[in-house]
């Protein structure tokens, strides 16, 4: 007697959900994308054209070891697709001596014997356009760090997803999953038809929609307006020649820090302004105005050779995980072979193919053990 191969339902075709698209279509799974709009789309979490891979992480060692194996999975990605998807930027984490950012930086690149320079604020002037500010800072130089070109590598997932035999519907919104017998009944809706498809396990990857599909997510994960990116151009053209902008943290001190990295369109640096606030807390207009207010400030103290004056702006929504760690998790026990994957909280896209490795892994019944040797002692929500 023949084993028929499960039918997994990807709900939510996004970053996390595409490259798990992709990665089930690829072993042979039968494979059902539903996606509410299309992959990538402007207002999806890994939208605006760029994402950080710095190698060294701050958020301890399980995590750690899943961004070495997110970096093999998406120079395979880049492979398979024929896109240049990973550019070479390095990146530069810069804050006091004694600050999370600076020590958690050299403690993971020691530990996994990521290459790295300890750079004074004399050397990170000479090098970068970023102004030296304090004698007491410190700057982590990752040459081998890079920028991904995020929505081209999430639109590259999905179509290689269909090209190995995967189907995806966009446009299709899930409205419930239900346990039926050992398998998953899917309810959606598209263009106001409704459906139900009998699967035989489900990853839920629907970002800030997660709660309208899995009822009690709440004690998981919470959506937040979380960041407006804004561009300004580039004035100084030697920016552009590699290794010089590389894509930068910098703790300000009291808990505050900004990100910056190049925009990857060959003209502007990117700023990220983070603000945390519940959706309802401010207008997508205030939070964008706010977003642009604090990014040209950032831009007029911190950098040379780029224009205060912004080109474009764009604000977000991310799903937060309330326990401070990513969820991978059963949405009700192994059993149910259900998965949810959300809370990524601003740090889930450099390591969204070993996460959506894992929770292939999880569907499929392979997971008897914590990855790589570690247990997830850091991360309670992922299984
Ligand atoms: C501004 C910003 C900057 C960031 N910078 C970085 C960075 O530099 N480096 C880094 O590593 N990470 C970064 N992150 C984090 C990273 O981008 C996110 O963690 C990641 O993109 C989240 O992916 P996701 O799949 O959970 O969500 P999404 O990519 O939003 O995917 C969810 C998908 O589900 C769909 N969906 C929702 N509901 C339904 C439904 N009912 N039915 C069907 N489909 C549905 C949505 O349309 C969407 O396409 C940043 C995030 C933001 C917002």
């Amino acid at each position: 007697m023949s084993v028929q191969p499960p039918t997994v339902a990807v709900v939510g075709v996004g970053t996390m959900g595409a490259l798990a698209f992709w990665q089930l279509a690829e072993r042979g799974i039968r494979v059902i994308g539903y996606e509410s709009r299309t992959p990538a789309h402007p207002a999806s979490a890994g939208a605006g054209g760029s994402r950080m891979f710095r190698e060294v992480t701050t958020d301890g060692a399980a995590l750690d070891v899943q961004t070495g194996h997110a970096r093999a999975l998406w120079e395979r990605l880049a492979a398979r697709s024929g896109d240049d998807l990973i550019v070479p930027t390095g990146a530069l984490s810069v804050g006091s001596s004694d600050s999370a950012l600076v020590r958690g930086s050299i403690a993971s690149a020691e530990r996994r014997g990521v290459p790295h320079q300890i750079l004074s604020p004399a050397e990170i002037e000479a090098r970068f356009p970023l102004r030296a500010h304090t004698d007491g800072e410190v700057g982590v130089y990752e040459p081998g760090a890079a920028t991904i070109r995020s929505d081209a590598a999430v639109i590259a997932a999905a179509r290689l997803g269909v090209a190995a035999g995967g189907e995806l519907r966009t446009h299709t919104a899930v409205t419930a999953i239900e346990s039926r017998g050992s398998g998953v009944r899917v309810h959606s809706l598209t263009a106001g038809d409704a459906r139900a498809d009998d699967v035989d396990a489900v990853i839920v990857s629907a970002g800030t929609g997660t709660a309208g599909v899995i009822p009690g997510a709440g004690r998981w994960v919470e959506p937040r307006h979380t960041a407006t990116h804004v561009w300004f151009p580039i004035e100084d053209e030697t920016l552009l020649v590699p290794g010089r902008l590389p894509a930068t943290v910098r703790d300000l001190g009291g808990g505050d820090r900004f990100g910056a990295m190049p925009a990857l369109d060959g003209r502007n640096l990117k700023i990220g302004a983070h603000r945390h606030t519940a959706p309802d807390a401010m207008t997508a207009a205030e939070l964008e105005a706010d977003g642009i207010d604090a990014a040209t400030e950032l831009v007029r103290a911190h950098f040379d050779g780029v224009v205060p004056f912004p080109v474009a702006a764009r604000s977000y929504t991310e799903s937060y995980a309330l326990a401070g760690s990513a969820v991978v998790d059963w949405i009700d026990g192994p059993d149910s072979r259900q998965v949810v994957m959300a809370g990524f909280s601003g740090i889930g896209f450099k390591r969204a193919p070993a996460l959506a490795a894992h929770a292939v892994a999880m569907v499929l019944g392979e997971t008897a053990d914590p990855p790589n040797g570690h247990a997830w002692a850091d991360a309670p929500h992922i299984r």
